[in-house]
């Protein structure tokens, strides 16, 4: 197609960065720094090649991912501990951070919430920095290794794909079956891989992982997570993933308790979304909102119906979802019947409800 006469300055046009970060809260590196002065470890798990494990990590802890017997890369998937849906946004945390995320940088969690879930406190391969290809480590930009993508390239059946080891590792940690653990895994952070696009095409390339045993990736758990990591069947990634010709080596993950008091002064991390419901149809509904009632109950109060009421009908079809843990209730008045019912919405229930009013 013939250009049009102003290409030229059109290509010209300047770039502006989408999601300037100046106004990001900016995480107190010099507190997780000294925290990490102070680090006792509590647990420890080996990834073994071409598989995957879970991990917990409560808030206020560290967790370590080290490259022990080769070099080797990782894929890795998080969850907030008590809500599977809550999981690390690759996607997001690419606009915010860039195409590869090291020292503190975060790993921001999916909508409605929207916050870190883990901040980057410590990188050995920080001296990486961009080679001459357009490469580095630790990257948000590729998906993981599946059985699907290499059966429409190859033909080919591969079930050690990081893909299929999350699934596997969630499942067997959850007591889930594999069809149900499968739409929880995601696009992970690629840890020690060294990738890119060329410049040429813009496809995603890999190479050889600068890794080497001992060398490490550190994160401070901002909430309590679920982890899981898979030692990838590419290894290093240097020519080959998804099949068992590469070389491949365990990952070591081990988590820390920083000492008692090391965190003091540490602000709370609440979600960053303040109206994490406006999505549900009418529905304004935000984590934390109170909602009371005063009725002379009847024999047995169904708590369904009280949320309906409260709630309206908006929220009619999703009142399964809001967890009961949300009521309380209390005598009005000491000589009345009457009971003051109140709905406290906690953030699962948020966005349990935003889920279910939206289908
Ligand atoms: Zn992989």
């Amino acid at each position: 197609m013939t250009p049009p006469h102003d290409a030229d300055a059109r290509r010209a046009v300047a770039p502006v960065i989408c999601y300037p970060v100046e106004t990001l809260p900016v995480p107190d590196m010099a507190l997780y720094g000294r925290a990490r002065e102070t680090l006792t470890k509590v647990d420890e798990v080996t990834v073994a090649p071409r598989d995957a494990s879970c991990f917990t990590v409560p808030a206020g802890h560290f967790f370590r991912i080290t490259s022990v017997e080769g070099p080797q890369v990782g894929d890795l998937n998080l969850w907030a501990q008590d809500d599977l849906s809550e999981r690390f946004y690759s996607g997001k945390t690419r606009a915010l951070h860039g195409t590869h995320i090291t020292t503190g940088q975060r790993m921001w969690s999916s909508f409605p919430t929207l916050r870190p879930m883990a901040t980057l406190t410590h990188d050995t391969l920080d001296w990486y920095g961009m080679d001459a290809f357009g490469g580095s480590v630790h990257d948000v930009i590729g998906t993981r290794c599946d059985p699907y993508t290499n059966q429409l390239l190859s033909g080919g059946q591969y079930h050690h794909c990081c893909h299929s080891n999350l699934i596997r590792a969630l499942a067997d940690h959850q007591g889930m079956s594999y069809a149900e653990a499968e739409p929880f895994v995601h696009d992970v952070l690629n840890v020690f891989m060294c990738t890119g696009f060329t410049r040429d095409t813009g496809q995603y390339f890999m190479k050889a992982s600068p890794v080497r045993p001992g060398d490490y990736l550190e994160f401070f758990a901002e909430i309590d997570l679920l982890g899981a990591l898979s030692a990838c069947p590419g290894g290093d990634c240097s020519a080959k993933h998804s099949s068992d010709v590469a070389a491949c080596y365990p990952l070591l993950v081990e988590v820390f308790a920083p000492a008692k008091g090391a965190l003091d002064g540490c602000k709370a991390r609440p979600p960053t979304a303040t109206t994490a419901a406006t999505g549900a149809k009418g529905s304004r509904i935000a984590p934390g909102q109170t909602f009371q009632m005063d009725i002379n109950p009847p024999r047995s109060v169904r708590r369904g119906i009280i949320a309906h009421q409260l709630l309206g009908k908006a929220a009619f079809s999703a009142i399964s979802t809001i967890s009961p843990k949300d009521f309380s209730r209390s005598s009005a008045g000491s000589a009345s019947p009457v009971c003051r019912w109140s709905l406290t919405v906690s953030t699962a229930s948020a966005r349990r409800l935003w889920r279910a009013a939206r289908v």
